[in-house]
């Protein structure tokens, strides 16, 4: 008998010249038969779109930035099809052909795409978990309600995701994500007044994007990851825990009212998480080495220390006081990062900038999406002005 093979799963990807963009393109293409690529996106990286377009032949690609738009969009063998900007996203969402949406773009910009693209139908694979800390109110509500597919790619909500399955929600106790502590786990608070961002760029487990390899180096990110968890698993916050783990080998674990814990395993490599958002609930052989154990030798935890990382308490009060706090908190820090990258600031600075925004603030507790990127850009705004020493 002959298996009819399915038809391919026609993917828009956000983000595609990134960290996680790429690595979605090498999965795509190791499963010609599996997945499609109809769209790709870029914000200013117009060179490598165009590179990239040629290989995976998509129906028409979008160039955020306007001006890169008008500059660049005769880079592409057919013009025509080069979009721009919002109304471009929106085009690609009307497309009935698109069976998976893959946000892989960086920052408070992704929130917009997640939310139209599920307003929608469309099922979506969510890297950009700053959608969920701006407007995890307004996403969830949306997919409860419409009953939406929204898959995590990160790689400890991947790793929650997967305990999770065949389990029943009310049976979880707590949720305890792993993280790999950064580059300066065990720097003095004295060394890290004087750290350089070349330092907080080399990350010692993943290989990523400039915001979230900062972001990692300040802690932030599991600040972030604990919101993430919370909207998308509905735990309560003080049932998610954190623990460091510098080996990156166990991506996250999920304990059970009867003391069970699982946890999922795999060396750092972010084609597991992703490739599984674009199979599941089936999975596909992936090219990757088999754990092996002996080397490994031992899996080492630690406390994290808020007292030198304080972002992560900040991050997990913000989600305390819930409404606008959280989004103020991520743009307040998005701008602190630029600057940080920028030489303009310390590294100690970065909480003291998201602080300062946070107390400034006007807050809310219910909003629309368009009152909540109005308080996003006004924090943006904000601390990317605030003098610090
Ligand atoms: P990156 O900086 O490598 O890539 C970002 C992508 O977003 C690029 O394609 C860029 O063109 C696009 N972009 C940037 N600014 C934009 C804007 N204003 N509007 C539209 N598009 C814009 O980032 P990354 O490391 O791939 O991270 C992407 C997202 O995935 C982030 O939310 C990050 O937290 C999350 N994430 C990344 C990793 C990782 O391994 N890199 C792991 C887990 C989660
Ligand atoms: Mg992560």
């Amino acid at each position: 008998m002959i298996m009819k093979q399915p038809n391919p799963k026609n993917i828009a990807l956000l983000g595609s010249t990134g960290s996680i963009g790429e690595n979605c393109l090498r999965v795509v293409k190791d499963h010609p038969t599996h997945f499609r690529i109809r769209y790709l996106s870029a914000h200013s990286n117009s060179r490598r779109l165009a590179e990239q377009t040629r290989i995976f032949k998509p129906r028409a690609v979008i160039i955020t930035d306007r001006e890169k738009w008008k500059q660049d969009r005769n880079l592409f063998d057919n013009p025509a099809s080069v979009l721009s900007g919002d109304e471009g996203l929106l085009t690609i969402f009307e497309d009935p052909e698109v069976d998976l949406v893959v946000n892989a773009i960086v920052g408070g910009a992704g929130v917009f795409p997640t939310y139209h693209a599920l307003r929608a139908g469309k099922a979506v694979a969510l890297a950009n978990k700053e959608s969920l800390v701006v407007a995890g109110q307004l996403i969830m509500q949306m997919v409860k309600e419409k009953k939406l597919t929204l898959l995590p790619i990160d790689s400890e909500h991947s790793a929650i995701f997967q305990c999770l399955m065949g389990e029943a929600p009310e049976q979880v106790q707590r949720i305890i994500l792993t993280a790999s502590g950064g580059p300066f786990r065990s720097f003095t608070p004295a060394q890290l007044k004087t750290v350089t961002p070349e330092q907080a760029l080399a990350h010692p487990t993943w290989n990523m994007g400039t915001k979230i390899t900062i972001d990692s180096a300040t802690l932030l990110n599991k600040g972030l990851e604990i919101i993430e968890a919370y909207w998308l698993y509905g735990i309560p916050l003080d049932r998610i825990r954190v623990v460091i783990h510098p080996q990156s080998i166990i991506h996250s674990m999920v304990e059970f009212v009867d003391g069970s814990v699982k946890a999922q395993l795999g060396y750092p490599d972010m084609r597991i998480p992703i490739q599984f958002a674009l199979t599941f609930p089936r999975r596909l052989p992936l090219e990757i080495a088999s754990l092996d154990f002996k080397q490994l030798r031992s899996l080492t935890f630690e406390e994290p220390d808020l007292q030198k990382f304080p972002c992560l308490a900040i991050a997990r009060e913000a989600m305390t006081r819930g409404g606008s706090y959280p989004a103020v908190m991520n743009a307040a820090n998005e701008a602190a990062v630029a600057r940080f990258v920028k030489g303009e600031i310390r590294f100690t600075a970065i909480p003291e900038l998201i602080e300062k925004t946070l107390q400034a603030h006007q807050p809310i507790q219910k909003f629309t999406l368009e009152q909540i990127l109005e308080k996003h850009r006004w924090a943006m705004d904000y601390a990317a002005k605030i003098k610090i020493k």
